[in-house]
């Protein structure tokens, strides 16, 4: 019997969540995914955004012979992940915090957290405030800013200070599992797009269509910054933003708000509030999903956006498009990824890389 940390095809996604890279520190993504994609690229640069750009020419240069010019696709992956950075150090050598990205601070009492200083250091975070033994009902009903969250160290002041500076990033610590159908742990929003891209070059391998880039995007939390400049420095023709979605088919949730089903495949986005889809990509995805019987799903989030929106409104413009993977529990630690819907979502692409 296979061991519960033999992730087979998943282990990447084990690796890539299980590593820490907030929004402007991306570094040790960037590093994993060139280190696992080693040999995969015609070419490789990092910008100064620090954006990661690897770029696959397609079939027609790869044979020799010319025909028209392929098109230009670039395929945004954010590398990024909500989290914090250290704003202060307190007289009792608490770290005080600044979030990077959205978070709802009900989910953030106790969390173990890394924070990377001259060395790495494990923290605990926790709301000030009174234990439930001491607390009032008042204390009780109040649900804490990111302001009211600090970082115990365990340690004395002056060693904290020797570590940790103003600006060290800081990201919520946690291990990654497979439980039942489903990949759980944090960082998947975006880390499953990075395996999916990778995953669906390597399977469509030779034969794609259009000249490829895979952008391995910083800063996409905070706005879509790295897809806008990366977007500009390449000046796609295409642009697919792959990144997760909400699958709220869960208790407390109308089935209308659901937005995706877990395990119900692929989401092919027709809209959120940063991009309406280009119809013909849209409908180009359904019709490929279809002819390959690859199990998908039409989506409509009402609010939030992917990097789609930055690489739609570049320079003169750019179609665009995202394929999501219906997530549960986004932005907290028990992010969950149903591995059918990650697997045709590699499939969806890749047959529309090699049409
Ligand atoms: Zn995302």
């Amino acid at each position: 019997m296979k061991s519960e940390r033999d992730f087979g095809v998943f282990e990447l996604l084990r690796k890539l969540t299980e590593a820490p890279g907030v929004s402007g520190r991306e570094e040790r993504i960037r590093e994993l995914v060139l280190a696992e994609t080693a040999g995969m690229w015609d070419e490789t640069r990092v910008d100064s955004m620090g954006n990661l750009i690897c770029f696959k020419a397609a079939r027609a240069k790869k044979g020799g012979k010319k025909v028209t010019p392929p098109e230009k696709v670039m395929l945004a992956c954010h590398m990024d992940e909500i989290g914090f950075y250290v704003r202060h150090i307190d007289e009792k050598g608490h770290v005080r915090i600044q979030n990077a990205g959205g978070f709802d601070t009900r989910n953030l009492f106790s969390k173990r957290v890394l924070v990377q200083g001259r060395k790495d250091l494990v923290g605990v975070l926790q709301p000030g405030g009174r234990p439930i033994h001491i607390s009032t009902e008042e204390d009780r009903k109040r649900v804490p800013e990111v302001k009211d969250f600090y970082v115990d160290l365990f340690l004395p002041k002056a060693e904290v200070e020797r570590n940790v500076r103003v600006g060290d990033p800081i990201t919520l610590l946690q291990e990654t599992y497979m439980i039942g159908d489903a990949i759980c742990g944090k960082a998947m929003d975006n880390r499953v797009a990075l395996w999916t891209g990778i995953n669906a070059l390597r399977k469509a391998g030779d034969r794609l269509r259009y000249d490829t880039y895979f952008v391995a995007c910083v800063q996409e939390e905070v706005g879509l910054r790295g897809a806008m400049t990366a977007a500009y420095g390449i000046n796609p023709d295409i642009g697919v933003a792959i990144d997760v979605t909400l699958a709220c088919d869960t208790p407390g949730v109308e089935g209308h708000e659901a937005i995706t089903t877990f395990g119900g495949g692929a989401a092919v986005k027709w809209m959120d509030s940063a991009t309406i889809s280009h119809h013909g990509l849209f409908e180009e995805f359904i019709s490929i999903a279809k002819a390959r019987k690859i199990k998908h799903q039409l989506e409509v989030l009402p609010r939030g956006g992917t990097d789609a929106g930055a690489v739609q409104r570049t320079r003169a413009g750019t179609k665009a498009i995202t394929l999501s993977i219906p997530t549960r529990y986004i932005h907290t630690i028990t992010e969950a990824i149903h591995k059918k819907d990650a697997l045709a979502t590699v499939d969806l692409l890749a047959a529309w890389l090699s049409a």
